[in-house]
């Protein structure tokens, strides 16, 4: 890797938490969470992101955000967003040049974000964490597997852990997710898909001690939905594939028949049924390819209508004056 590592000194850490009803464990993060940050000997900022919750979550905010001015910030959401739109939110008011995602339940320890931090000042624009003997039931295990294994497939980018929220981000990745339109979105996999150079660490991983996952089955059913087509269109390719594997199918099978009705005789061919088949094949295959086609076109609107940036300019040289904000 390149690098001058004085232009990746950080300076102001960010760091960004989204909670929903976690009035059980919120006071413990936030106090160890400025106990990691004040051992970095950066400037910084934790920010606390409501995303509607409906215990005592908000008066713990207000009564941090008193107590810390200027360094716990608390930003409250009208109402229940979900996590991602959450950490948008947050990510939409940092004031950071490096800025972190942590949960509020404690299950990733905030005392690692130093380590996160050192990293970063390598010269990494993502740093990813990969959690040690995860402390999660295996129905809750299991769906992150796969989701990794598609999202490293649709991405390219290697990272086997998806679903640790433990993440740093560089400035300019936060802008550029920041101009994301599109409504589903899973920051992990948006940040990496505008990272550089990324990395990951390992970090330690608790089972959830107060309250329970926010997650039902059903909100990580269309979790992974959106994952899923967030990155990619191919499920929609899949469609033509099939279908016209099939029509390719329906033709053999059509040529073995004649084949065999005219050396075999017409007893064999069950009276035409055999031939009816080969047809269907045929017609339900170009149904799909049809399909298919339809879905390429729905495809396009879909990024269109995303209209994600499509480049970003990291750093502009030579020019007389320089844009100073952030
Ligand atoms: N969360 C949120 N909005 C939601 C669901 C969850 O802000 O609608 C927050 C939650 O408070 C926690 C984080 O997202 O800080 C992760 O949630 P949880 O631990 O329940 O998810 P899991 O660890 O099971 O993936
Ligand atoms: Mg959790």
């Amino acid at each position: 890797m390149k690098k001058n590592l004085e232009k990746y000194k950080v300076n102001f850490v960010s760091v960004v938490v989204p909670v929903f009803n976690e009035e059980g464990c919120l006071q413990e993060l936030i106090d160890r969470s400025l106990k990691a940050l004040e051992t970095t000997g950066k400037r910084y900022e934790l920010i606390l992101v409501d995303d509607g919750s409906e215990d005592a979550t908000a008066s713990i905010m207000h009564e941090a955000s008193e107590k810390n001015e200027d360094k716990v910030i608390s930003c409250f959401l009208n109402r229940n967003f979900g996590q991602h739109n959450a950490i948008l939110a947050g990510f939409s008011i940092v004031r950071g040049d490096l800025v972190l995602t942590i949960d509020a339940d404690l299950q990733n320890p905030p005392e690692e974000i130093p380590s996160l931090v050192k990293k970063a000042e390598e010269g990494y624009d993502v740093i990813g964490t990969v959690r040690q003997n995860r402390q999660d039931s295996f129905l809750r295990k299991l769906p992150s597997k796969i989701v990794n294994k598609m999202t490293q497939l649709a991405t390219g980018v290697n990272m086997t852990d998806y679903g640790c929220m433990l993440r740093a981000y560089r400035r300019h990745i936060v802008e550029a997710m920041l101009q994301c339109n599109e409504r589903s979105t899973f920051i992990p996999v948006l940040g990496n898909s505008f990272a550089r150079y990324t990395c990951e660490i390992p970090v330690g991983h608790n089972e959830r001690s107060i309250g329970d996952s926010k997650y039902s089955l059903w909100k990580l059913i269309n979790l992974q939905f959106n994952l899923l087509t967030c990155m990619t269109t191919f499920p929609l390719r899949l469609l033509s594939f099939i279908g016209g594997s099939l029509s390719l199918l329906g033709i053999l099978l059509g040529i073995v028949i004649i084949i065999l009705r005219i050396c075999m005789g017409d007893q064999w061919a069950a009276e035409g049924v055999f031939t009816l088949f080969a047809i269907l094949f045929i017609i339900s295959g170009f149904q799909l390819v049809g399909m298919g086609l339809l879905g390429e076109y729905i495809g396009r609107i879909y990024y269109d209508v995303r209209a994600r940036p499509r480049f970003f300019i990291e750093e502009i040289l030579g020019r007389k004056e320089e844009k100073t904000e952030k």
